[in-house]
């Protein structure tokens, strides 16, 4: 489905030896209802990675394909593309003046009419475990776990193919983490999405994804079955992050 080839991003000059390589020739897979982890400690270009790939940063080399064909860059890529991208804080994708109903409806198709969007949207809130009452709220009234899953929805509506979630669970309680992890599970098994996870967490990791790509310094040092490289790490870097683990 998703195919990352030799990615890279310098940030700052071009020329080499100046400028800040934060992703170093990163190449993975993600194939259709397939769900893949990016982990790595702060600063080691996960999240530069992710926002690339859903086209809100331009690569400086490398090449993305969705279903064979290369992804244009970020402008032309806006709506539709068919990848979401899912934030920690959805406050920072939620507009606090905006009830929950209207940011949802907003996002889907002009050509439909009132009736039609109301009713989508419903039923978007109904695929994240949430209802009518929550629709007529402002994001500020509800839980994080709430919020989050009004983001999920609001990334829902546009109907993608992949969805990115970036520490989409970290600010959550552990509760709350769990049950947003089962909704994202129970999304992937109903409607076949598949995922790109970046996340710090690696219990959360373990829960969520079939594989693994494990970064440090924007290069990638391990990519394997979540299970098999978190069980047997071959790299003495997954093994220091595995180690930190309390
Ligand atoms: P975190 O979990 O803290 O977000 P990360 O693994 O996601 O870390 P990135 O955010 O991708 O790492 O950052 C990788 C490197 O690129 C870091 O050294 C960071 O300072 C740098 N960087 C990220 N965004 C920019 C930017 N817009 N301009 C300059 N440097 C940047």
């Amino acid at each position: 489905l998703l195919s990352v080839r030799s990615l890279r991003k310098v940030f700052g000059s071009r020329r080499s030896g100046d400028g800040l390589v934060a992703v170093d020739d990163v190449s993975f897979d993600l194939p259709q209802g397939g769900s893949l982890a990016i982990v790595g400690e702060s600063g080691s270009g996960k999240t530069t990675t992710a926002r690339i790939v859903a086209g809100l940063e331009t690569a400086t080399g490398g090449e993305i394909l969705l279903d064979g064909r290369p992804i244009a860059g970020s402008r032309s890529r806006r709506g539709g593309h068919g990848i979401q991208m899912v934030f920690q804080d959805p406050f920072g994708s939620l507009d606090p003046r905006q009830k929950v109903g209207n940011a949802i409806s907003e996002i889907l198709a002009v050509r439909h009419t009132r009736a039609e969007r109301r009713a989508q949207v419903l039923k978007l809130l109904s695929e994240v475990g949430l209802d009518e009452r929550h629709a007529g709220e402002y994001p500020a009234n509800l839980s994080g776990g709430q919020r989050q899953r009004v983001a999920i929805a609001r990334a829902l509506a546009q109907q993608p193919r992949v969805l990115i979630l970036d520490e989409a669970v970290s600010a959550l309680d552990v509760s709350v983490q769990a049950q947003v992890l089962n909704l994202l599970i129970d999304l992937r098994a109903r409607l076949g999405i598949s995922y790109l996870f970046v996340s710090h967490d690696l219990a959360v990791v373990r829960q969520v994804s079939d594989h693994c790509l494990v970064m440090q310094h924007g290069r990638v040092v391990e990519h394997g079955a979540t299970g098999e490289v978190l069980d047997h790490p071959q790299d003495r870097y997954t093994r220091l992050l595995l180690d930190a683990v309390p």
